[in-house]
């Protein structure tokens, strides 16, 4: 057997194996991501029935688990029937988190109103059943922040952060890991290196939003799980640290707020 080099802890903690443009070519998408050394995927809910593809995908595949929760865009959309559901859900095994669900002050597609309604009941349900819960801020930051200052839940990620150095400070005072991804590669990147440099290494989360944010230089029209070595390459440069601390550092966090710790 091939002895695993460090680069094969790659962890990305945000992708959507369960969108339909990746869900239709899933063993390729998953071998191509085990290929470049991406061993452990977190696929991300979206709404109900990408949140039910989502864990019967972690329930099928090493490797792989699973958030459930319904995005700020739907927030509008959402009841009571959908969150007994999801609490159904996240009774499975291999559903280790809740999300996404958060705040999108930029397309609005839901009332803010309601997204902050969603958010709460998200937040409930993440704690009555001790589990972390994974963000989506766009246009939102200091809103997303005072709810969590008020809030206080134990374990949380910021999934595609993109808020300033001040934000990210806030955030991992306030406990919150980070998620970094294919904006590093983007207009505006240089302001996100900067932040990646100066959070502690303990807050920093490696994730790819697959089939969305493909970095500048990946090839194909979608993003999957296999380009996160571009993005661990990058996150290294910023931190000037070698690509293999970076994958583990990463790793480990990754399965301390997943509670994947038993050294699987
Ligand atoms: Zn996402």
């Amino acid at each position: 057997m091939r002895r695993a080099s460090a680069s094969d802890l790659l962890f990305d903690t945000h992708c959507h194996l369960n969108h339909p443009r990746l869900l239709q070519q899933l063993p390729a998408v998953v071998d191509r991501a085990r290929g470049a050394g991406v061993s452990r995927m977190m696929v991300v809910g979206y709404d109900l029935p990408s949140s039910r593809r989502a864990a019967g995908i972690a329930a099928e595949t090493t490797g792989v688990w699973s958030a459930v929760g319904v995005h700020p865009h739907e927030a509008e959309s959402v009841g009571d029937g959908d969150f007994a559901e999801l609490r159904v859900l996240a009774a499975l095994g291999g559903v280790l988190a809740i999300g996404e669900t958060g705040l999108d002050f930029y397309r609005n597609l839901s009332s803010r109103e309601a997204q902050h309604r969603a958010l709460e009941r998200h937040l409930d349900l993440a704690e009555d059943l001790g589990l972390p819960v994974i963000l989506h801020c766009r246009s939102a930051q200091d809103e997303m922040l005072g709810v969590i200052a008020a809030r206080r839940p134990s374990s949380v990620i910021w999934h595609a952060f993109d808020g300033s150095e001040a934000h990210a400070r806030r955030a991992a005072d306030l406990g919150l890991l980070c998620g970094f991804g294919g904006l590093l590669t983007r207009k505006g990147g240089e302001g996100l290196r900067q932040v990646v440099r100066a959070l502690p290494a303990d807050r920093i989360l490696l994730e790819t939003d697959s089939p969305y944010l493909l970095p500048r230089g990946a090839s194909g029209r979608d993003n999957e799980p296999a380009n996160l070595p571009m993005i661990a390459q990058i996150v290294a440069e910023a931190r000037d640290e070698a690509v293999t601390e970076v994958a583990e550092t990463t790793a480990t966090n990754a399965c301390g707020v997943f509670r994947l710790c038993e050294g699987s």
